[in-house]
């Protein structure tokens, strides 16, 4: 995960770790090959700005220079700072309705389906909640399929209604459903389409307002960098939702948008993807996260 990053924030801060003289001038090359290394990882250029800039301000305020180590801790600097772009602390889901409501959002192949499967399964797991899926993709019958093939695998039942094409209705009678047979959690998988259009806004949006869900949780490919970022401020737009899934962050993403998306949309990453199976779903922790990528 995110190699290509770690691998040239290390050699950015190779001096600082304990290599050579630490200078001002070292101080500043340092910092602008750390701007590079995130400019290079898909970070969008203010952001990448913004952080550098951050960065040398804490630095000079903690007369970095003239510290014992200097080094180790313009590294603590860069990675609290990349910890707190990342999100800050961890923030869990909110279940607190009876049955508590999440909705999914997101553009079709980001991996709606498959996270809501692995949700339903990380949360079957913890033993007090009893999940129920709901299908609500109206226009691919091979959609329900899909979650009907999930569902079986973890064990999770799961609603939809084929002849039905009003997603609404079908999410409404899915928390009826859910209600009357002692499923505590709903999760709503919703319609996608390939990219953001004034009918899927409207569907989504149409649905958030009838079921006013606890938690609307926005799925979006780690892998599409920069993209991914403006998919999550397109929604979050209409949706104003309350968190973002990361998926795919096992394949060769560069991480930008993992980086970049709380600081544009000002909402934390909750959960990551790590592959196709059920199992790969993690809390997302900043700090760990930073641990991960500054090593
Ligand atoms: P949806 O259209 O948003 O419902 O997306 P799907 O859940 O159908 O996922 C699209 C594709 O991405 C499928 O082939 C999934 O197996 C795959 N996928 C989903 N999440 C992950 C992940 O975290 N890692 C990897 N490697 N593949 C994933």
């Amino acid at each position: 995960m995110f190699n290509n990053l770690s691998e040239k924030l290390d050699k950015a801060l190779h001096v600082l770790k304990g290599h050579g003289n630490i200078t001002e001038v070292n101080v500043a090359e340092t910092l602008k090959e750390v701007r590079r290394a995130l400019l290079d990882a898909d970070v969008n250029f203010k952001i990448a700005k913004d952080f550098t800039n951050r960065v040398k301000e804490k630095a000079l305020g903690a007369n970095v220079l003239t510290t014992l180590q200097p080094g180790q801790l313009m590294v603590k600097i860069v990675k609290d700072e990349l910890t707190e772009l990342m999100g800050g602390d961890a923030e869990g889901i909110n279940l607190s309705g009876n049955p508590s409501v999440i909705l999914m959002s997101g553009l079709q192949g980001s991996g709606k389906t498959t996270f809501s499967g692995k949700l339903a399964n990380y949360l079957k797991n913890k033993k007090t909640k009893k999940p129920l899926l709901v299908a609500c993709d109206v226009y691919r019958p091979a959609a329900i399929d899909q979650l009907h093939v999930v569902g079986d695998q973890i064990g999770v039942e799961v609603f939809s209604d084929r002849g039905n094409n009003d997603p609404v209705a079908i999410s409404q009678a899915g928390i009826a459903h859910a209600k009357a047979n002692g499923h505590n959690v709903v999760i709503i998988d919703t319609a996608g389409r390939l990219a953001v259009d004034e009918a899927m806004m409207t569907e989504i949006s149409n649905i958030h307002k009838a079921i006013q869900p606890q938690e609307t949780l926005f799925v979006v490919d780690s892998m599409t960098g920069q993209d991914a970022v403006n998919t999550a401020k397109a929604f979050n737009d209409i949706l104003n939702f309350d968190g973002v899934i990361l998926t795919k962050l096992d394949g060769d993403t560069r991480g930008g948008a993992a980086i970049s998306i709380k600081s544009v949309v000002d909402k934390p990453i909750k959960f990551i993807g790590t592959g196709e199976k059920m199992e790969a779903i993690d809390v997302f922790y900043p700090a760990r996260m930073a641990d991960r990528i500054l090593g």
